[in-house]
């Protein structure tokens, strides 16, 4: 079969499609060399050589070795050099290249090909001889490094040295000879470490290259970004070889990266930096500054160093109008890699631009706007979960601010914690709640791990399109980047600035959207909720067809729930409605009396708190649909936990502290979760969801009495299990509510209805549906007692039931589809079998899960409901579910 594709000539054998085959790198460098963009000739190693590999000891195909020899003449044709001819040497790249981008998880080699004869050939033909060795040590680090598996540390010490003995700071300063002799110290310290040479057989070089290529799939960074995202291990990597052209080739050269759009914006401009005479990546390793592509960036960023627009003219517009082509034929924002050889220019890499949330909101509405892509295609262009970044807080403006030092905005959003130096600590510290600040001098792909463990990540050096800034930006977590004041010491576990020290452990507040760093703690503002995001929602509000409720007690919670869209309350949980400090003496009055009597008086000093909390919801939910759950928690939690606190409760309200003892001593339970609680509550004590339903419409009657539109109470009852439970159950709402009703001479439409919790109440939910006209899925309760997992102990072994792969993901958070979900399957067919109209909505924690969402799509629920926070994120979940 066929393990090798070229490209290159302006034709390709593979296109933009083949991703799954040729990788994201090689399926686009394909795609723009039929283009007829200047790209580099090469041929691709497929993905499926990789996954032959791993699949059979680690042996290539046996194809492979002849097509790649043929992949090899086809670019020696093309370019008209031969690899390892010492006259016109041929020298290539090695660059992985898996399915979905893996920024910084696998390693480039350039300049593959050059050894001690080779390296004079190219001297030759360059007439640079400075130019030839330069690349030679590069190439003899990166190999070295990627492929013997040596440490760059000790290539960088002796460059140092270097440096020092000549008194220079910047790489661009060393002669010929100085980078002679450099490559001469490299080559004796790879003798040293190996205790063989550094390899001279160009062949032997490439080979050692790809195995490293396929080596890298397998390495713990890799390991680690796949689990983050999802990526399954068996999709492999597929491999490039290119031939080289040289940013480094004086000061016609140059080599950079270009976002067709800013990506942390998504204005519509194009963005990006490079350097002259440099290579590979030497741009994003922050080892010089690089500089602005167009004037206007370099003018509004103050900057001195000439742009490419300035520097590089004709080059530049050439450059503009590839890119433009680029954005217009991928039909999204493109992040491109380019470089110049003696005033040419040269393609590449380009992909799809990752891009904050806040970014992909504006291109989507943008390119939409503009007739790119139709708005349908703008709803599915967002990560739903990403919204998240955009509904959480930033700084205050009017607040006070202490700078302590400044850096470059390179991710936005805010946080606020203490400050840490090493990954390991973040991870350590953030895994246990800690709000952590990742502080370094510049990230590695070693640091994913705390990056992700942290709140906001720091840095001292490098620009935007540093290790950290791309990282962070992916991530969501605000940064800061190239902060050069900042001298870390994280020996002393300090950082000095400006004359000021801060130690590990002091807490920092950053604001990645403008570069700064603010001692302690500062205000936070709630985020705006206009223009593209309100653009973009009213777009997915069209497409979804699933409702979206909130989960919701409290007025601020209501009002919040509103503020981002919710159609209605899903879950009106009403046990804060016995808490409250207000009425909480009257209801352990209720739990501690000898009979019903006693309970009803105490009731009925309840009942007006309870309607007035009604009241304020139903005004601030005009006329939508309100959820509202009788009382759930068994009564105990209602009685103070200790002894002494008893005694006080006993002083301050004057009941009887031996009785009051007593009754928490009867009320214990072994395992309260499958105790006395849910409608088990109503079943015994009647009078208390009598009170409740009263107050419900109550409250209703009297939104209506005064003009406003009267709510739709849906009246739920928990934990259900039994149709009988349920018959009991609805008479009794019924009853009260006819009662209500007849007293104030009003009809109000209302429902009645269960949480559908256990798995009997789903497994007979035909029984439930004769009294029931809504189900409502509590899928957190579900979970638990489906599984048989306690959701509050489930932490201490779903770890390791995460890492041995027995879960895929925490079914707390992710709807178990197999399970739980067929459970919800059967209920809803059941249910409707009955009463073909009855309501189907959830409740749960995944309400608000894009997955569950789509889930709850597919086995058509009418509604899902969620935190008022995540409303945003599930009308668009809801709106990519429908399409
Ligand atoms: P990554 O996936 O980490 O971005 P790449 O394979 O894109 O790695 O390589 C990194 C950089 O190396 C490129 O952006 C480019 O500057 C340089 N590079 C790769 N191949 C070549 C080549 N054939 N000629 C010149 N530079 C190259
Ligand atoms: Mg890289
Ligand atoms: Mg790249």
């Amino acid at each position: 079969s066929r393990w090798v594709y070229s490209f290159g000539g302006g034709g390709a054998d593979g296109d933009a499609s083949m991703k799954n085959l040729l990788g994201g790198k090689g399926a686009n460098l394909a795609e723009m060399s039929s283009l007829g963009l200047p790209v580099p000739p090469g041929f691709t190693i497929t993905t499926e050589a990789c996954t032959h590999y791993y699949s059979n000891d680690k042996q290539y195909p046996a194809e492979l070795k002849e097509q790649v020899a043929v992949g090899l003449a086809t670019v020696e044709k093309l370019t008209g050099k031969t690899f390892g001819d010492t006259a016109n040497p041929l020298l290539v790249s090695v660059r992985s290249g898996a399915r979905a981008s893996m920024p910084g998880m696998m390693d480039t080699v350039l300049n593959l090909g050059l050894n001690d004869a080779t390296v004079e050939g190219l001297a030759k033909l360059s007439g640079d001889r400075r130019f030839a060795f330069d690349s030679y040590r590069r190439f003899i680090q990166m190999y070295s490094n990627v492929v013997l598996d040596l440490d760059h540390h000790m290539f960088e010490e002796i460059l140092d040295e270097h440096k020092e003995r000549l008194d220079v700071t910047v790489d661009t300063a060393l002669t010929a000879e100085d980078w002679e002799k450099v490559v001469a110290d490299y080559k004796a310290a790879v003798q040293q470490e190996l205790g063989q040479a550094f390899p001279q057989d160009p062949h032997a070089q490439l080979w050692g290259a790809v195995g490293a290529v396929f080596a890298s799939w397998m390495n713990d960074r890799a390991k680690f970004y796949r689990r983050m995202h999802d990526i399954p291990e068996s999709w492999g990597t597929a491999v490039n070889v290119q031939s080289m052209v040289f940013g480094n080739m004086g000061d016609s050269s140059a080599t950079g990266v270009a976002f067709t759009r800013n990506p942390s914006t998504g204005e519509a401009r194009l963005y990006g930096e490079f350097l002259i005479n440099a290579q590979g990546e030497d741009v994003v390793a922050g080892i010089r500054t690089p500089q602005a592509l167009t004037k206007i960036a370099r003018e509004e960023m103050g900057e001195k160093a000439p742009s490419m627009e300035e520097a590089l003219p004709e080059v530049f517009t050439q450059f503009k109008a590839v890119v433009d082509k680029l954005e217009k034929h991928y039909r999204d924002m493109q992040d491109i890699e380019f470089t110049v050889e003696q005033g040419r220019l040269y393609m590449l890499q380009t992909r799809n631009g990752k891009r904050t949330a806040k970014a992909a909101l504006k291109v989507a509405v943008d390119l939409a706007s503009e007739g790119l892509i139709t708005k349908e295609e703008a709803v599915m262009r967002v990560e739903p979960a990403s919204l998240d970044q955009l509904l959480h807080p930033t700084i205050d403006p009017a607040s006070p601010r202490d700078v302590i030092t400044t850096g470059l905005p390179a991710s936005p959003g805010a946080a606020t914690g203490k400050i840490v130096f090493s990954s390991d600590e973040a991870e350590r510290l953030g895994s246990s709640g800690e709000a952590v600040i990742l502080v370094r001098d510049e990230t590695s792909p070693e640091d994913i791990h705390g990056m992700h463990a942290a709140r906001g990540i720091v840095t001292a050096r490098g620009g935007m399109t540093s290790h950290a800034a791309v990282v962070a930006r992916g991530m969501g977590r605000p940064c800061v980047s190239g902060a050069g004041e900042l001298q870390i010491d994280g020996k002393a576990g300090e950082l000095r600035v400006r004359g000021r020290t801060f130690k590990a452990g002091e807490i920092i507040t950053i604001d990645g959207s403008k570069g700064e760093i603010l001692a302690g703690t500062v205000k936070m503002i709630e985020p705006e909720l206009t223009g593209d995001f309100a653009t973009l929602m009213e777009w997915a509000d069209k497409t979804r067809r699933l409702k979206v409720r909130a989960n919701a007690e409290t007025p601020l919670d209501a009002r919040t729930a509103r503020q981002f869209g919710a159609e209605g309350i899903g879950l009106c949980r009403t046990e804060h409605m016995f808490f409250d400090e207000d009425r909480i003496a009257a209801v352990r009055e209720m739990i501690l009396a000898d009979d019903e009597a006693g309970r009803r008086a105490a009731l009925a000093k309840i009942l007006p708190m309870q309607r007035n909390d009604f009241v304020e919801l139903f005004t601030i939910m005009e006329g939508l649909p309100v959820t509202i759950r009788l009382l759930d928690p068994p009564l105990h939690e209602f009685l103070p936990h200790t002894e002494a606190d008893l005694q006080a409760v006993a002083e301050a309200t004057g009941l009887d502290a031996a009785k009051l003892m007593r009754r928490a001593k009867e009320l214990h339970e072994t395992n309260p979760m499958l105790g006395h609680r849910g409608c088990r509550l109503g079943v015994s004590y009647p009078e208390i969801y009598e009170m409740q339903v009263r107050a419900i419409f109550e409250a209703a009657c009297e939104i209506a009495e005064s003009g406003k539109t009267a709510p739709i109470p849906e009246i739920m009852h928990p934990l259900v299990a039994k149709g009988e439970e349920m018959r009991f159950l609805r008479q009794l709402t019924d009853k009260t509510a006819q009662a209500v009703l007849k007293e104030r001479g009003r009809t109000i439409d209302y429902q009645v209805g269960t949480m559908v919790e256990l798995p009997r109440a789903a497994i007979r939910a035909g029984d439930l549906a004769e009294n029931a006209e809504f189900f409502s899925f509590g899928t957190n309760d579900l979970t638990q007692t489906t599984f048989g997992i306690s959701r509050d102990d489930s932490g201490r072994f779903l770890g390791a039931y995460l890492e041995k792969g027995i879960f895929e993901k925490d079914p707390f958070v992710s709807l178990d589809q197999d399970g739980v979900g067929d459970l919800i399957r059967i209920a809803a067919e059941r249910g409707r079998a009955v009463r073909p109209n009855v309501k189907l909505g959830i409740c749960g924690e995944h309400g608000g899960d894009p997955a569950s969402i789509e889930f709850c799509e597919r086995v058509g629920l009418d509604y899902v409901s969620c935190s008022p926070f995540r409303v945003p994120i599930a009308r668009l979940a809801a709106a990519q579910a429908a399409v």
